[in-house]
């Protein structure tokens, strides 16, 4: 028996990291979708390639999994530059990150994952660093102590973010270019899964691939990982070919419903109905009623039922919306 799967707050284990990297889009041509962000990118690479410049700091938000990370390597490739990565958890001191700043060379893309989780020392290190390519490092102890000012290359700063809300507004202001990453709608998807099959030559029967776009709750990432899921099943149960027949029963067995939700959505929903009568009710209640860190509810659960409309932010709390009740079977009463 297959185990339901959860879409939201499973860690990333290392087969499916390995996925994501050999299905990356490589270029523009293989990006899909997010026309705003591409187009702002694409004037901003070639004006500063023609002024023999470096490109502006740039920033870009969104939930996981929509292509923050991707972009940032097609950066790197269209600027014909190398590209460091780090992350907001992984730089805790400011000696790191100097040590890291000044391996770069002219050009380079240092893209921090997870930004708004930099420490404060760390993202004041940074202003001087983004704004003059200079460190000022302080040298010595108490009254002799002097600061001296060490010269950087002249790199491209690319911070991903799931929480814009957090990020300081200097920090924010030290981006020239600030890009907000939308969910895909099911066609933009179906073209996703359909170019990764092609990769990984499986099979694929273009209605499977819209069956599982349309649960993969506007997300690349996740629309990869049914579509990896979807093509274990299909190998054991149905000869190798993904069909829609497929699709559906090994979605159904994984417990992934018709709009993409999956067990730990519905729960997150049902609970707010069963103990707090649909809401209004504030975040850091809900987060005890279903024993889940109030960061992950608000980073990955909640801005799929935001957008699907099955839940409302309201200045009392969060309140199940009337569609939702209907998606999930259960009776509403008027309060
Ligand atoms: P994020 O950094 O926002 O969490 P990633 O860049 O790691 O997201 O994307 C996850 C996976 O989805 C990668 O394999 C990536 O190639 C794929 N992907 C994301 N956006 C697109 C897109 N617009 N077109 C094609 N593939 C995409």
């Amino acid at each position: 028996m297959l185990e339901p799967i959860s879409l939201t707050t499973d860690p990333q284990n290392v087969e499916e990291e390995i996925l994501f990297t050999s299905l990356r889009a490589q270029d523009w041509e293989e990006f899909y979708g997010q026309e705003t962000t591409k187009r702002s990118l694409q004037i901003a690479i070639e004006a500063a390639k023609q002024r023999h410049e470096t490109m502006d700091h740039v920033l870009l938000y969104g939930p996981p999994g929509l292509g923050k990370t991707t972009l940032s390597h097609i950066i790197a490739k269209e600027m014909g530059v190398n590209i460091k990565i780090t992350s907001g958890t992984a730089l805790t001191k400011t000696g790191d990150l100097a040590a890291i700043l000044t391996n770069l060379e002219d050009g380079d893309i240092l893209f921090v994952d997870e930004i708004h989780r930099l420490s404060k020392a760390v993202e004041e290190t940074l202003y001087p660093a983004m704004e003059d390519y200079a460190l000022d490092i302080v040298i010595g102890k108490g009254p002799s102590a002097r600061t001296v000012r060490i010269d950087l290359p002249k790199f491209t700063l690319v911070g991903a973010t799931t929480r814009f809300g957090l990020l300081a507004g200097p920090f924010r202001d030290r981006f020239g270019l600030i890009q907000r990453l939308e969910f895909y709608d099911p066609k933009g998807l179906q073209r996703i899964i359909t170019n990764g099959a092609a990769k990984l030559n499986v099979n694929l029967d273009p209605a499977a691939a819209l069956s599982i776009a349309k649960r993969s709750r506007g997300t690349p990432r996740i629309a990869l990982k049914l579509f990896k899921r979807v093509r274990d099943y299909s190998q054991i149960e149905n000869g190798g070919d993904v069909t829609p027949n497929s699709v559906e029963r090994a979605l159904n067995m994984f417990a992934i419903d018709a709009l993409g939700l999956d067990h730990n959505d519905r729960r997150f929903l049902i609970e707010m109905i069963d103990k707090h009568g649909g809401g209004p009710v504030g975040l850091s209640t809900i987060a005890a009623t279903i024993h889940e860190d109030p960061g992950t509810i608000e980073e990955v659960i909640e801005p799929y039922l935001l957008q699907v409309g099955f839940l409302k932010r309201t200045n009392k709390g969060r309140v199940v919306s009337k569609t939702a009740y209907a998606h999930l079977g259960i009776t509403y009463s008027e309060k």
